[in-house]
């Protein structure tokens, strides 16, 4: 089994936001407090996907081994060609063979001083003739949308595989993520990317292991996948204080507090509610391993009712009723075709067919990396119906 570094790219973000964690869980997996945690099911799937694109596509750009794609289904097919065929072109905007590429390579940053990061970089592009590397990244998952904007995981990721002192001058980040068609990429120099590995992450490690009161800093993203987030002292502080803040936010309101209060608790809300979440689980563990929680009992939801048998029903159904249709059909949607024959893709008449609505609207931090829609004020009147 290939043991995962401590500093793993993937965990990057979360070092480098709360350098006291590293030692946190270190000490929690040797009292055997907490375990490596196992893979979730999409995490493992992805992995499966990983190895099929690197047989399919990553060890052979120049020539795909079709055969791969049929050990998985044909959803899973079109997410591995969908990300292979963006690699495809950037290949093809290079508009020379003069380029070295590699697949899950395992890369490391001990030439830039730092031995103990090392990871496996999913695809690389080296373009010798502008001196520029693509590092790209897939993620087949859907569940929530990743930015290569200054990014450590592919940031890591490309200092491991250009190697210091270079020739390299430019590098771009990209974020391949067919499941929600989300393409993202982040360009930066050579000097960028010298600063960050000296200048941020370096910090960060360094600190790692020293003592000081400020190496723990709670905080929303740096906790939600931290491995001692219910061990953790300057969390559940943190927690404490944004909990007594919210409880005091009922008599603010009332008293009409200012918008950048409301907006620091907003901030918080999620911290609070993982902790939430994380009682409510460890409670329901507890019930299910049998052992008794004062004030508390397991339930069953309800349930949707399902045939037994599919043949049974519909011969019932036929002696006994006078429905004559059986079965409900629905077109399927662009995506679903699009999967079924590759090339609807780039057909204008099939584009033509279909729309995509706004999203609805919604409110997030102004750090998110998602492009800020712009609002006439007098088109959302959310009292309108009411004066009338
Ligand atoms: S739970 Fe949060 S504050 Fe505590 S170690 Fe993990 S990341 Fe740091």
């Amino acid at each position: 089994m290939i043991k995962h570094s401590k500093y793993g790219p993937s965990r990057l973000s979360r070092i480098i936001a709360c350098p006291g964690s590293v030692e946190l869980v270190e000490n929690l997996m040797i009292t055997s407090t907490i375990q490596e945690p196992k893979p979730s099911k999409d995490a493992a799937h992805g992995t499966i996907l990983h190895d099929i694109t690197k047989k399919f596509y990553s060890d052979n750009p120049e020539n795909p081994n079709i055969k791969e794609l049929d050990k998985v289904e044909l959803n899973d097919q079109a997410l591995i060609q969908d990300a292979t065929e963006y690699a495809d072109l950037i290949l093809k905007s290079l508009g020379h063979t003069n380029y070295f590429t590699a697949s899950e390579s395992s890369i490391d940053l001990t030439s830039w001083g730092l031995p103990d990061v090392w990871g496996m970089l999913d695809f690389m592009i080296n373009d010798y003739a502008k001196r520029h590397v693509h590092i790209i990244d897939w993620k087949f998952g859907a569940g929530i949308t990743v930015y290569a904007k200054e990014n450590p995981q592919l940031l890591a990721y490309a200092a491991g595989a250009i190697k210091w002192p270079t020739t390299v001058q430019e590098i771009t980040l990209h974020i391949v993520q067919p499941a929600i068609e989300h393409y993202d990429t982040w360009e930066l120099s050579i000097h960028d990317l010298y600063d960050w590995v000296h200048g941020t992450l370096a910090v960060a490690i360094n600190k790692c292991h020293n003592d000081g009161i400020d190496k723990f800093n709670p905080g929303i993203e740096q906790c939600r996948w931290c491995e001692a987030k219910n061990f953790c002292e300057a969390r559940t502080t943190f927690v404490q204080e944004a909990a007594v803040k919210f409880f005091e936010a009922k008599e603010k309101l009332a008293t009409c507090s200012t918008m950048e209060d409301l907006v620091k608790l907003l901030e918080i809300a999620p911290l609070v509610e993982d902790t939430i979440k994380s009682i409510r689980h460890y409670l329901q563990i507890e019930l299910e391993k049998g052992n008794i929680v004062p004030g508390m009992k397991l339930i069953r939801g309800r349930a949707n009712r399902a045939w037994i048998s599919e043949n049974d029903t519909i011969t019932w159904l036929a002696k006994n009723t006078s429905i004559e249709e059986l079965f409900t059909s629905k077109l399927r949607s662009p995506s679903q075709f699009e999967k079924e024959v590759r090339t609807l893709k780039k057909s204008e008449g099939f584009k033509a067919l279909y729309e995509t609505p706004e999203g609805k609207i919604s409110m997030v931090s102004e750090s998110d990396s998602r492009p800020v829609i712009q609002i006439n004020s007098g088109a959302i009147n959310v009292f309108a119906d009411i004066s009338d």
